[in-house]
């Protein structure tokens, strides 16, 4: 009798395990226009109840938030009264997850970008690539976690001595298109038959790392699909934002010193295992990297460093030059746009990022963060039919990116 009732409630542990659900959850997407009413966004984005999918800023982007059942009301009732009309973007959050599907990787390499993958899944694929791959493909150990988890990558070189290209995904947990997006990038390189792309691919050694928050990425998949952060106790909040959390103008602007903030810049700079190891990893590779590329979602944005100061530091302008020729490329295959611009002046100042900081240890002349799909009608649930898609047109803009940067002597390809 004990025994049945031990195995019952063991059952009953693994039905109940605490997935955090977003039913009646909306998005609401907001336009302010004055100064007052994005003070009072700023002010909100501070809430623990709020959650901020875009950041509030000065260059007109739209502000998404997702706000639960209970608040909508006095949500709703209190941006009208600003002057601010509330558009419902996503009706029901939990109901768009439900759509995400997962996929189960069953080795062979046979992953589709048809789906998303958990982390295990993602690993299991990049040792089943270096096993292919022998001599050229290896996996990489970037850094580790706050819960002894490895932040894994490849490195993928024909021959020794070439130039580096760092490629960073998935730092924050819940933009799950952007591991997607790394994964896809380390099968072109390997596959592609493309003589434009074969060029780029062949003309680099790469290091390419799909989830940069290993612990961030598998609670998205086991507890709370929404989850930005490390998983770092701090007191009764858990996590520190590792966007936020490199040395570079650390906790200057743009974050939080609030340990429950999404945007918590943590309690000093590389206070995270995550973003110290990792750092510490690329640390090593320093001027040998022509190349540093960071994916997050979403916004359609391509962003220069840095994020304190929207002055045209370093080779900002030769970098519009080559980002306006990589966004006009990416826009070529399904009309897709993007906008571009520094972190400061095409988002808002936010301090503490990993392309701020690489660009000011080592100089690296090409350092830019794409934000992905979409503009919001999906935001961090971008549907798995758009995987692929997007996938495609970043490769486009890659390829170009290269291109251009080569008639600046940023790189040598060929
Ligand atoms: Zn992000």
């Amino acid at each position: 009798m004990k025994l049945i009732f031990l195995l019952l409630l063991a059952a009953w542990g693994v039905c109940a395990e605490d997935v955090a659900k977003f039913d009646g959850y909306k998005v609401f997407r907001m336009s302010p226009k004055t100064q007052e009413q994005n003070d009072l966004l700023l002010n909100l984005a501070t809430s623990d109840d709020l959650d901020f999918w875009t950041e509030v800023n000065n260059a007109g982007i739209p502000v998404d938030v997702m706000v639960k059942p209970e608040d909508q009301k006095a949500f709703t009732n209190a941006m009208l009264k600003n002057g601010m009309n509330p558009e419902i973007y996503i009706e029901d959050v939990q109901s768009l997850i439900e759509t995400q599907t997962v996929g189960r990787y069953a080795g062979e390499r046979a992953m589709t970008w048809t789906n998303y993958y958990s982390l295990t899944d993602i690993y299991k694929w990049l040792a089943d690539t270096a096993a292919a791959n022998p001599g050229v493909v290896s996996v990489v150990v970037g850094g580790t976690t706050s819960q002894g988890r490895q932040i894994r990558g490849v490195k993928i070189a024909k021959s020794s001595g070439k130039r580096v290209v760092v490629v960073e995904g998935g730092i924050h947990a819940r933009e799950w298109i952007s591991p997607a997006t790394v994964t896809w990038i380390i099968n072109e390189i390997l596959t592609s038959t493309d003589p434009a792309f074969r060029k780029v691919a062949d003309s680099f050694e790469w290091h390419l790392f799909p989830s940069t928050n290993p612990d961030g990425y598998e609670f998205t998949f086991t507890s709370n699909r929404m989850w930005r952060k490390t998983r770092t106790q701090y007191g009764s909040c858990i996590g520190a934002d590792p966007n936020r959390n490199w040395n570079a103008h650390w906790m200057e602007q743009g974050t939080s010193n609030q340990p429950c903030s999404d945007t918590y810049g943590g309690p000093r700079a590389f206070s995270e295992i995550e973003t110290s190891s990792f750092s510490s990893y690329i640390r090593t590779l320093g001027s040998r990297m022509d190349a540093y590329i960071s994916f997050h979602s979403y916004s359609q944005l391509l962003l220069l460093p840095y994020g304190h100061t929207s002055a045209p530091l370093d080779n900002y302008t030769q970098m519009m030059q080559i980002g306006r020729a990589a966004l006009t490329a990416l826009a070529r295959r399904y009309g897709t746009s993007y906008q571009i611009g520094n972190i400061a002046e095409a988002i808002y100042p936010a301090s503490g990022g990993s392309i701020d900081w690489v660009k000011q240890e080592f100089k690296t002349p090409i350092v830019v963060c794409y934000e992905l799909r979409d503009t919001g009608r999906y935001g961090f649930l971008l549907p798995t039919n758009q995987i692929i898609p997007n996938n495609q047109e970043i490769i486009d803009s890659l390829i170009a990116m290269f291109v251009e940067g080569e008639k600046f002597g940023y790189v040598t390809l060929g």
